[in-house]
């Protein structure tokens, strides 16, 4: 299939095609996958030295990774549960393991960026806002954090005037101002990632889903025209594969995110609404994100659909949150309205691991994957060339599997986000 329309593929750079997979090949690493995971893995292992091929079933981007918030954030998704089991643990200094791991992806990005000269829009300057009162011990418990790893400069505690003074919005009560964090072209940031990885010599195939997964001593992708043989063979179809389906079923739920753009606001406007063009999300379990493009329309998502099922109409459900939140934007036009699969799990820490010796795989970032595919990315290419330690402590993470049906499993998550919602919606 080709990309949906959205605003990320209407302001695509580089329209560059990979051919399908033709025949047999023999490779170092097989990648499943051509979102973020997969391309960030082909250029770690082809900077490695490793001869690379990924197989991609639409276009590279295709999936959550060229329809997200283009949000890289100091939010590690599953933070609380890592600490918690980390704690327990002898030899993992847990405060330090996390708080370290959540700038990572960062650092990646940034460094992939210069090096291989990806034009993809990135903006600096994040804000957490505070949407309840009660939520600003927390916030400002992060900031001491965050000051006690001497990110003084980079992260500040705004009080409501502040945040007004920022945004022309009559919400939240404070929140958390991070420099270090980021805004960018996702699908711009991908593409521009499988470019680097084919100009080190990774042979990129799209429109080649692959139909069976065979592991053991000789692992192989099998694709409808060819078969990848490989020593190694790294998972990374997130929300949208079926591989490994004994291993990884009842571990990972779909959710559905709506996301839209207005149409390009005036400079007049784009300033009155977010003078510092941040990107910002709330403090709410489900929350609204949004941000300005680089053709100054505003970017807004929310709306999560845990059921697994699509969201009729993304405008129409997203446009009463939007126009809560700047009501200056009461009569702008919506230019695209999407929506994209991300992929969830329970206790929120990405699933990371293998499912045989020669089988990895890395997903499930609960809406936070620009960043921790790109760390992630890493933490298998590290694994494979021998420094195991990451690895390890994310496969020895504890998840449970949703015992019974995929259905039960998005119905019992539906369930307990709709009552994060309505504790949120009490709760004022
Ligand atoms: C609307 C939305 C907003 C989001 N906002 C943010 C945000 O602001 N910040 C943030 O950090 N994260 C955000 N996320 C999450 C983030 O986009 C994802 O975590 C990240 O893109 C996951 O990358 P991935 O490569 O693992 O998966 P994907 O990008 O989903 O890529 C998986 C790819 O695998 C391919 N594939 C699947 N099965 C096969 C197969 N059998 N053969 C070949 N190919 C296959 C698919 O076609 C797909 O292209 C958001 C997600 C959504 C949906």
């Amino acid at each position: 299939m080709e990309r949906i329309s959205n605003y990320y593929t209407a302001t695509l750079n580089d329209t560059v095609e990979y051919p399908p997979l033709d025949g047999d090949i023999t490779v170092d690493i097989a990648i499943v996958g051509g979102g973020l995971t997969g391309v960030a893995s082909a250029v770690e292992f082809a900077e490695r030295g490793f001869s690379v091929a990924l197989c991609e079933a639409n276009r590279i981007g295709w999936g959550a990774s060229g329809r997200n918030g283009g949000q890289v954030t100091g939010s590690l998704s599953g933070d609380k549960a890592m600490l918690a089991q980390l704690r327990k643990k002898q030899g993992v200094d847990a405060e330090d393991f996390v708080w370290h791991l959540r700038w990572e992806g960062h650092n990646i990005i940034r460094e992939r960026i210069a090096r291989y000269d990806i034009a993809c829009d990135l903006t600096p300057g994040h804000l957490h806002t505070a949407w309840r009162t009660a939520d600003i011990a927390e916030l400002k418990q992060t900031v001491d954090t965050a000051h006690s790893y001497g990110m003084e400069d980079d992260v500040s505690w705004l009080t409501k005037e502040e945040v007004h003074d920022k945004l022309d919005t009559p919400l939240y009560h404070g929140g958390i101002l991070n420099k270090r964090s980021f805004h960018l072209h996702s699908l711009n940031l991908c593409v521009g990632e499988a470019c680097a990885a084919a100009s080190l010599g990774a042979q990129l195939f799209e429109q080649t889903p692959v139909v069976k997964l065979v592991g053991g001593r000789s692992p192989k992708l099998i694709t409808s025209n060819g078969t990848i043989h490989a020593k190694k063979i790294i998972l990374a179809g997130n929300a949208y594969h079926r591989l490994a389906r004994k291993q990884l079923k009842g571990l990972l739920f779909p959710a559905i995110l709506g996301n839209m753009t207005t149409e390009p606001l005036s400079d007049e406007l784009a300033q009155q609404i977010n003078k510092h063009n941040l990107a910002v999300y709330d403090s709410r379990m489900v929350l609204d994100y949004y941000r300005l493009t680089a053709d100054n329309r505003l970017m807004f998502g929310g709306g999560t659909n845990y059921s697994g099922r699509d969201i009729q109409d993304v405008a129409k459900t997203l446009m009463p949150a939007l126009v809560n939140t700047f009501p200056a934007l009461a009569n702008t036009k919506i230019d695209y309205a999407w929506t994209g699969t991300a992929g969830i799990v329970m206790n929120r820490i990405p699933l990371v691991g293998k499912c045989d010796r020669h089988v990895y795989y890395a997903q499930g970032y609960s809406g936070h994957g620009i960043a921790t595919s790109h760390i992630l990315a890493e933490v298998l290419a590290e694994a494979l060339t021998g420094t195991l330690e990451k690895f390890d402590v994310f496969a020895d993470f504890k998840h449970n599997k949703v015992p019974g049906t995929e259905w039960l499993g998005n119905g019992m998550l539906a369930l307990g986000m709709w009552y994060y919602q309505f504790k949120e919606k009490l709760a004022g």
